[in-house]
């Protein structure tokens, strides 16, 4: 069959007292079964705003679907029945926030917030729900379990924390999870151990990932794929490896090289200059102009469609023959 999920042509817009911002303007990504897409972007592009229209979790209003689609498993689930949406978003799908404090219930113990997935969905008794809450968290790999079953979210760590989100999104043998930051409020070293974590059961439970960041730098061993989003547009999308070897898209190649790196140590690190862009106010033309080091007058007028760099790349830059470096092309610019 086709993807597990599969994005066409995405819109969101934000009705605020300024006038309405485009959140999302015709948004294009798909993950199949056991893949993991990275979405990344500044704040602001819109990959947590897609996100939470995929999930049904938008704050409507002010935000709205204004057009496109979202497929699970070859089903819309903008248009599908609302009881079907449910139980789709509710079992097969889920996601897991930055801020695991704020998403778990501060009065009501970790036991009792991974059993109820089960009383609610799989009508477990409580001593059921109790020993699987048990056994998730030993397979999120959260010592002493037995004990640790009945403490509350804040007598966790931040990384414990974490696992303790991952356990409750897998505790349905979801189809798909979407992990919004997942690792952004944590420490390095514990970044990496959830980010292991996270693949690891990836690829145990077959499952489709869809991991959103701001930070290239840790989704390089785990990601399949990358979509770059700018001003709620796609403006990359690429096996992990290429994006790495030879970035298509001047503002990926600027993202890669604010990535700290140890060979660099004491260098200064590169930064993007500018600012992404108001989303009431987006740039006409290459809504990257205005912070493009090679725009050129075609940039201020033409929006970029996404052109295909090859089978598994595009990337909606006018040059991305010269930033991919290939020269040959030279003459075919506009
Ligand atoms: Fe830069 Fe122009 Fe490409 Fe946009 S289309 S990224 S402004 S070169
Ligand atoms: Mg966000």
């Amino acid at each position: 069959g086709g993807p597990l999920l599969d994005v066409r042509g995405l819109r969101v817009e934000f009705r605020t007292r300024d006038g309405v911002a485009r959140a999302v303007n015709g948004v294009d990504y798909s993950v199949e079964a056991g893949q993991t897409l990275a979405v990344l972007g500044e704040s602001g592009s819109g990959k947590s705003v897609t996100a939470q229209a995929v999930m049904g979790i938008l704050d409507s209003p002010p935000g709205f679907v204004t057009g496109g689609q979202v497929l699970f498993d070859g089903q819309d689930l903008l248009t599908m029945p609302a009881e079907r949406r449910r139980r789709i978003r509710g079992a097969r799908m889920a996601m897991i926030f930055q801020d695991a404090l704020s998403s778990l219930n501060p009065v009501l113990s970790v036991g009792d917030q991974l059993g109820e997935m089960y009383r609610v969905h799989r009508g477990a008794s409580r001593k059921e729900a109790r020993a699987k809450a048990v056994e998730l968290m030993e397979r999120v790999r959260i010592p002493a379990a037995r004990e640790r079953v009945r403490q509350y979210p804040h007598q966790f760590s931040g990384g414990m924390r974490q696992r303790v989100m991952i356990a409750m999104a897998i505790s349905l043998e979801p189809e798909l999870i979407i992990a919004d930051e997942p690792t952004t409020a944590l420490d390095v070293t514990v970044q990496a151990q959830v980010m292991e974590l996270l693949a690891e059961l990836q690829r145990e439970f077959r499952m489709g990932l869809i991991l959103i960041t701001h930070d290239l730098g840790v989704v390089a061993d785990v990601a399949d794929k990358i979509a770059v989003m700018y001003a709620g547009r796609i403006v990359e999308n690429a096996p992990v490896r290429d994006i790495y070897r030879a970035p298509a898209h001047p503002y990926t190649k600027g993202l890669l090289r604010s990535i700290p790196r140890l060979d660099q140590k004491g260098s200064e690190l590169y930064a993007i200059k500018g600012l992404p862009p108001n989303l009431l106010h987006i740039p006409p033309g290459c809504a990257f102009h205005p912070r493009c080091p090679i725009a050129r007058p075609v940039c201020r007028t033409e929006v970029p469609p996404l052109y295909a760099v090859d089978e598994k790349r595009t990337s909606a830059c006018h040059f991305w023959r010269e930033t991919v470096g290939d020269e040959r092309a030279a003459a075919d610019r506009p």
